[in-house]
């Protein structure tokens, strides 16, 4: 079998003001503020029902999407200061098969806090749920140039493989042209994509620790530092993402 060569991260490249301006304007504060962020609203401590309505939320909001994201639950039991308890982290990544991934995160849990003294529990709309309506308001906002990025780098592999030269920039275009003969690109191993982590867990019970912190970002860095990128590829998934 040949070997093949992942393909190297695009260069970062400066975006037209023009094109920012286009990009902003996809942004609906209305969505992101009635369809997103206030269905969050609510107590999702890690295990409780208000966690799950809120992981079915974030789950069918990003499958509601053209652009097709492959979304995984990463479900696991931990120990913390009150026992036992089930968290379940969200990871959607736009194209599963790409080489190289931009992982944006946020933690949907809110902390374990008593009712105040009106009795209003608490349901940490700035820490965490607001991050999180805006990674879901950028999928729907993006979804359409999204859903293109990805045609292209398909196309642009498509064509790559067959025809010497044909190198494909995410998100961008594709360009051909007299380039000195490329390695192959591994199948499914071009380009970078995106990859949305949406993190339980991340607040501590009682008193903050190593051990009594971050349960959901431990579990997955832990499951994606030996889980290869693809069957039988060396590369780990924690290696994929860009640093
Ligand atoms: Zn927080």
């Amino acid at each position: 079998m040949t070997p093949c060569h992942p393909q190297p991260a695009p260069a970062p490249r400066s975006v037209p003001s023009a094109e920012l301006r286009r990009v902003a304007a996809l942004v609906d504060l209305q969505r992101l503020w009635t369809d997103f962020l206030m269905p969050m609203l609510v107590e999702r401590t890690p295990g409780s029902p208000g966690s799950r309505r809120v992981r079915q939320h974030i789950v069918d909001s990003l499958r509601a999407r053209a652009a097709g994201w492959h979304v995984e639950l990463d479900a696991f039991e931990a120990r913390t200061p009150r026992g036992r308890l089930p968290f379940t982290n969200v990871v959607a990544t736009l194209d599963a098969g790409a080489g190289q991934r931009l992982a944006l995160a946020c933690h949907y849990d809110s902390k374990v806090l008593a009712p105040d003294a009106r009795g209003r529990r608490f349901v940490g709309a700035t820490d965490s749920a607001l991050p999180c309506a805006l990674l879901l308001e950028l999928a729907a906002a993006l979804d359409r140039d999204l859903q293109r990025s990805k045609e292209q780098v398909w196309l642009g592999l498509g064509l790559g493989l067959g025809r010497p030269g044909a190198w494909v920039l995410w998100g961008a275009e594709l360009r051909l042209g007299p380039a000195p003969v490329p390695p192959p690109v591994c199948p499914q191993g071009a380009g970078v994509t995106l990859q949305l982590l949406f993190l339980d867990g991340e607040e501590a019970f009682g008193a903050w620790s190593d051990s009594d912190s971050l349960y959901g970002a431990r579990h997955l860095a832990q499951h994606m530092a030996t889980a290869p990128l693809r069957p039988g590829a060396r590369t780990t998934q924690l290696q994929a993402i860009l640093a």
